[in-house]
């Protein structure tokens, strides 16, 4: 049991990347206003995310780690609803069946908090009093220990420090009213740090620069004609002058960070078609819909997602898109 327990979470959690997303995601559920991550050896040895979250009761701290007992599921009724928003209740059981996972937390209102350690999906020991601050902070040591292959694979290939860097700059322009920080173990200086921003806009020339922010546009569509899909779209989106080699596609939709191909390769074709230089776009967009229009359930790390009715919003956001170049380039 073991063994295809560790298998499947190796699907959950497939790079030190993938377990950042989540422990961050985790974080913005706990409606945490402060998070930082601290990685070692690119997140192999160490990956240390911090909150200001409303915390763990004591009481949950045995059951935690357990598959499918997600806190989450009593606050939502229906299961569509909950497939959707990907609260499947697998990322810190995962954690634990292919690393050393130690959760310290403190509740509103209690004089100390408690820390304890979990191995496939159980407790090590009872919970231990402790010293905390408000919220949070989840320690994942030595990620695939047990998993010789992938270890060796994620130690030859690029690094994922990089990886993390940039998925946090991603979640610091969605969540502006939420400080981020990144760093490696033991650096001075952090490489991603945000404060508050008043702006989606604001925070991207925060994270992404002056050079990004300056060759941005505003784009805005709401679609409420019942025969498609009910969705309002809101972002910016790179112009004429803005070159790179590279399409940059931050995209959330109903809040949370996925990837959407078709939609990234749509839109690539409209900046091919549409300006005469060739430049890769860069896109920060936010998709909101009726969670049940989402499937997230094609891909077992839950990044890809498909929507209903796809071509008629891929449709329509490609129009969007096309008169918004078009009107500002001429
Ligand atoms: P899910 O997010 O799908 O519920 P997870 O395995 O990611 O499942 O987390 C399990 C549960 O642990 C969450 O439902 C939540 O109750 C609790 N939890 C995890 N991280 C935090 C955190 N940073 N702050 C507060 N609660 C947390
Ligand atoms: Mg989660």
């Amino acid at each position: 049991e073991s063994v295809v327990n560790r298998i499947a979470a190796g699907e959950v959690v497939q790079r030190p990347s993938s377990a950042v997303k989540e422990l961050v995601e985790n974080s913005l559920d706990a409606g945490a206003t402060s998070i930082s991550v601290v990685v070692k050896d690119g997140g192999l040895k160490l990956i240390q995310v911090s909150d200001n979250g409303h915390g763990i009761r004591h009481e949950d701290l045995p059951i935690l780690c357990e598959r499918h007992t997600t806190s989450k599921l009593s606050t939502f009724e229906d299961l569509q609803t909950i497939k959707s928003m990907g609260f499947r209740g697998e990322a810190l059981a995962s954690m634990t069946y292919v690393g050393h996972v130690t959760v310290t937390t403190i509740t509103e209102g209690q004089l100390h908090g408690y820390r304890v350690s979990y191995r496939d999906g159980v407790m090590e020991h009872e919970p231990r009093p402790c010293a905390a601050v408000k919220g949070t902070q989840i320690m994942v040591e030595n990620l695939f220990y047990n998993m010789i292959a992938r270890r060796k694979n994620l130690q030859n290939s690029n690094d994922d420090y990089p990886k993390i860097v940039d998925l946090i700059s991603r979640f610091a322009i969605h969540y502006i009213n939420v400080s981020f920080s990144c760093r490696k173990h033991g650096a001075k200086r952090a490489d991603v740090h945000t404060v508050s921003a008043i702006s989606s806009l604001e925070a991207i020339r925060n994270v992404y620069g002056v050079t990004v922010a300056r060759d941005l546009m505003e784009i805005t569509l709401s679609d409420d004609n019942p025969a498609r899909s009910v969705f309002n779209m809101n972002g910016f989106i790179s112009n004429a002058n803005y070159i790179a080699k590279k399409t940059t596609m931050v995209l959330f939709i109903n809040d949370r960070l996925v990837e959407c191909t078709a939609l990234k390769r749509a839109i690539e074709v409209v900046y091919s078609a549409t300006l005469p230089k060739a430049s890769k776009p860069f896109i920060y967009m936010s998709i909101k819909l009726p969670p049940e229009h989402v499937d997230v359930n094609i891909h077992p790390t839950k990044r890809e997602v498909s929507l209903l009715n796809q071509e008629s919003i891929v449709d329509s956001i490609q129009n969007a898109i096309e008169s918004k170049l078009m009107s500002s380039n001429t």
